[in-house]
């Protein structure tokens, strides 16, 4: 099916789509890499008299250090952009990876990293690695920029904190201390992830201190707190085995519910399984 008619805009600069969209009101949408986008407006699932195409502003590109301290990805960064691009396999080749492991090709080419977290599709990998390297999104809206820690962008099952007519400008993730690890691991029989688990660890004066986050399986992606403080300052040897013990009680505590993925039983379970992994391999 086609979608409905709608009039497309082409804006140039930040400004001017800022300003499109704050007078187009919620008739206008924006339009990245259009993978989830012209699906929806397709089965009418969606309906807008006004598409921004925003692929043209030059302040949502490019990948970049700042202040030697965070690695910015703009917002129109495609995952095959991220997947290879030399900043991001030098300093988190774990979110390389994980961009690597998206959809097909042909989604990674097109898809991006702005359009997935602003869809908030829930069974999607980028949020649980996010939030565990504690990431923050840039949203820029036509009263200036705010930064808001990842962990607080996602509300729920297609639902953002995104205020209307606020565009994402870009992720910053804080470069991670040295010797520092982190790992993702998902597993699905769909297109998409049935569930993923994000670890995270540094060495502190006290031992390992990690970090574990959900997604996919639930929305927005949970933190495993309680893994975290079970498996917090163990020597390096003794994480599997309380990760086994300790993971079943973790993901009880999430909210799950049966899909097309699965039964919520079936991706709890994954879940314990794939924070055993995503733990192994940031100790590897
Ligand atoms: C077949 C298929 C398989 C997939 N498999 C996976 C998978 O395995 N793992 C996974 O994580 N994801 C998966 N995805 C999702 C994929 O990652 C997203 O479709 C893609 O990243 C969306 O980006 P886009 O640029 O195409 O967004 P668009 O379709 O252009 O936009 C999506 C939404 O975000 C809004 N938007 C886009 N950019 C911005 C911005 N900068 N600021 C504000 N709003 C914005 C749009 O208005 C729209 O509402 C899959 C998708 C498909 C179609």
């Amino acid at each position: 099916m086609l979608p409905a008619r709608f009039e497309l805009h082409r804006p140039e600069s930040l400004q001017q789509a800022l300003a499109l969209l704050a007078t187009l009101g919620d008739d206008a949408t924006a339009y990245a890499g259009g993978t989830e986008l012209l699906i929806a407006m397709k089965a009418r699932v969606l309906r807008y008299a006004h598409v921004v195409d925003i692929k043209r502003l030059p302040e949502l590109h490019g990948i970049r250090i700042e202040d030697g301290s965070k690695l910015v990805i703009g917002a129109l960064s495609t995952h095959h952009q991220i997947a290879r691009d030399p900043l991001v396999l030098q300093h988190l080749p774990s979110y390389a990876e994980l961009s690597d492991n998206i959809a097909n090709i042909r989604v990674r080419v097109a898809g991006t990293i702005g359009g997935n977290l602003c869809f908030a599709e829930p069974h999607a990998d980028p949020p649980a690695l996010l939030c565990a390297l504690d990431a923050v999104v840039v949203l820029a809206g036509k009263d200036g920029r705010r930064r808001l820690p990842m962990a607080e962008f996602i509300l729920g099952e297609f639902t953002t904190a995104r205020e209307e007519g606020e565009l994402m400008q870009a992720v910053e993730i804080p470069l991670p201390a040295p010797g520092s690890r982190s790992a993702y691991r998902a597993f699905g029989q769909l297109e998409r992830p049935a569930a993923g688990v994000a670890a995270a660890c540094h060495a502190t004066p006290q031992g390992l201190a990690w970090r574990f986050w959900a997604g996919a399986l639930c929305s927005p992606a949970a933190r495993l707190q309680a893994l975290e403080d079970s498996c917090q300052g163990l020597p390096a040897r003794d994480v599997p085995a309380v990760i086994i013990e300790h993971a079943p009680a973790a993901v009880a505590a999430l909210e799950v519910q049966d899909d097309l993925h699965g039964s919520a039983d079936y991706k709890r379970h994954l879940a314990t399984v794939l924070a055993l992994r995503a733990a192994k391999a940031c100790l590897s």
